[in-house]
């Protein structure tokens, strides 16, 4: 059995990983052993064919004794261990979440139900890092992929509602403690003053974003009963990096020979898990409806298209229908009234699972 090094396995998305190996029991086909940057030398949460205690995600000398590593500590930890693993002359499998490497020539981004054959085609020739894509990307990919694959696609905008927990655990836990603020400072005032109005309410909270209690070390800003419309640093260009990833991930992972543009602004939203997106999309040329269904429909099995009606959008188009599954919801599909070439669609996907965790365990599944 090959060893396998999980590193980033008490983060969101190692801690999802884990569950979906377990599930999956992919387990059962490695001989695995768990690295962390603080808990090293503790005992190991119980998993089939597990190494018992916790090894340090710092050390060579462990890792260099994996065969392959998975890792979704983050970019910092790439950007240093990866360099100093292959340098000391490691040749095992590199499978990461973190954004670090994947626009490198040498490595690939990962999503098999779009490129499958590429990975296959670079786990036969050698290529050895293998690098999961930005979520929002990944997610839009299997929404969409259909219409890219079917090539109409002239260019896109994507605009995004994303959730808390894809800035890592400790936001998502900032989250719920913005929101336990504004629930305990409600309740404290309602009791003391009955016959607020809703407007003496709205000002209350407003106010109380800017106390210094408030909690704010992770996000800087309120994004309980707000949103951030910035997320990661600025490129040259004035986009976020976050928006940059868009085009160049997207086009790398299609293969694409003329680039596609695609272009948008990314917001941080208070949702707790799942990134929704709306896009304007441009064909090349006017297609009907049902015929975008089944393209979108056929794409991949993940993929739930939605009607597009109230009932059907908020019961099955929603943060809260999506968050802890596989499905990729694509609904308010219609031509726009800017022209018949120009579609509007609105996804959903669980940015933890098919944004993170699942293209890395497929990988690695492949790459046994
Ligand atoms: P994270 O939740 O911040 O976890 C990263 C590491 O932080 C953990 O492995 C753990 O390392 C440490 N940590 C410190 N305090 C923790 C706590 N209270 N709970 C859990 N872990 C804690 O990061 P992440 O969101 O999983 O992201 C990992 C990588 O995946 C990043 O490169 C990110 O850009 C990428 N990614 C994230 C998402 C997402 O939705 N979150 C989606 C796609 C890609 P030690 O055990 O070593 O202390």
């Amino acid at each position: 059995m090959k060893k396998v090094g999980i590193i980033g396995w008490r983060g969101m998305v190692g801690s999802v990983l884990m569950e979906r190996m377990e599930n999956e029991k992919d387990f059962d086909k490695v001989q695995s052993y768990l690295f962390s940057t603080s808990l090293k030398g503790n005992k190991a949460p119980i998993y089939n064919n597990c190494h018992e205690l916790v090894l340090d995600s710092n050390s060579i000398d462990e890792l260099t004794e994996m065969d392959i590593i998975i890792t979704c500590q983050g970019g910092d930890f790439t950007n240093e261990m990866h360099p100093a693993l292959r340098t000391s002359g490691w040749t095992g499998i590199w499978i990461d979440a973190a954004s670090s490497l994947r626009m490198n020539e040498k490595s690939i981004i990962v999503l098999d139900p779009l490129n499958k054959n590429k990975i296959t085609e670079g786990l036969n020739s050698g290529v050895k890092d293998y690098i999961g894509g930005n979520c929002t990307v990944s997610l839009m990919l299997m929404g969409l992929g259909g219409l890219f694959k079917e090539g109409i696609v002239e260019w896109m905008t994507s605009m995004t509602y994303q959730a808390a927990s894809g800035a890592g655990a400790k936001n998502m836990i900032e989250l719920l403690d913005q929101m336990n603020y504004f629930g305990t400072e409600f309740d404290t005032y309602r009791l003391n003053n009955p016959g607020t109005t809703a407007l003496e309410y709205e000002k209350l909270m407003t106010e109380k974003m800017s106390d210094p209690k408030f909690p704010r070390d992770n996000f800087g800003y309120p994004l309980g009963l707000s949103l951030l419309p910035w997320i990661d640093t600025k490129v040259e260009n004035g986009q976020s990096r976050e928006e940059w990833k868009a085009q160049v991930e997207a086009n790398k992972i299609l293969g694409s020979e003329e680039i596609i543009p695609i272009d948008g602004t990314c917001v941080r939203v208070a949702s707790l898990r799942c990134h929704s997106q709306a896009f304007t999309i441009k064909l090349k040329k006017s297609v009907d409806i049902a015929t975008i269904e089944s393209l979108i429909t056929e794409s991949n099995e993940w993929v739930d298209f939605v009607p597009n009606d109230k009932d059907s959008t908020l019961d099955r188009l929603t943060p809260a229908s999506v968050s802890g599954t596989l499905k990729i919801p694509v609904g308010r599909v219609r031509k726009m009234t800017l022209g018949d070439n120009y579609l509007n669609a609105f996804s959903i996907g669980d940015q933890l699972l098919w944004g993170a965790a699942e293209p890395l365990r497929r990988t690695l599944l492949m790459a046994l």
